[in-house]
């Protein structure tokens, strides 16, 4: 399997509860690295271009609201296969589906709030790290 860049996000929820840490040891113990870093405010436009994908859906506003309602941990993480690798580590959307062991089923409380997000194939992970990360801010490693 090759080599991928994937984008993740702490979201706010994540932050709140004080489980960066934690978060990053479980993609380390599963042998991703972390290869950009930042923590940030979105702002509201900043999530709904993000997230414009979803824009039809119902929960759009709801989801842009929490998106920058505090500050979340956006990083690039890099391994054998990390775009599915990370989808794994992360768990179902909604954490009551999620399997054990999962981020959303160790720290989510619902489906809206649910702690992580995580690149869903090639092409959104390279668009989302570019939407974040300049190229000197990137170190593949
Ligand atoms: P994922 O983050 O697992 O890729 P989606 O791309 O389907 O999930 O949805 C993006 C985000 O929108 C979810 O992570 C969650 O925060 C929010 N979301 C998805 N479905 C719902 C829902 N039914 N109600 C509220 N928020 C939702
Ligand atoms: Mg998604």
């Amino acid at each position: 399997m090759a080599i991928e860049q994937t984008l993740s996000i702490i979201k706010p929820d994540g932050v709140k509860k004080n489980v960066i840490g934690k978060i990053v040891a479980l993609f380390e113990e599963n042998n991703l690295k972390i290869t950009a870093s930042k923590m940030v405010q979105l702002t509201r436009a900043e999530a709904e271009g993000f997230y414009a994908v979803h824009k039809a859906r119902p929960f759009f506003g709801e989801l842009c609201d929490f998106m920058c309602s505090g500050p979340v941990v956006l990083m690039v993480l890099e391994g054998e296969g990390a775009i599915a690798k990370n989808r794994e580590i992360m768990g179902a959307t909604n954490p009551a589906n999620a399997a054990p062991g999962t981020i959303r089923k160790l720290f989510a409380s619902s489906i809206g709030e649910n702690t992580v997000h995580g690149s869903d194939g090639p092409d959104t992970a390279k668009t989302e790290i570019a939407w974040f990360f300049a190229g000197n801010e990137l170190f593949s490693r």
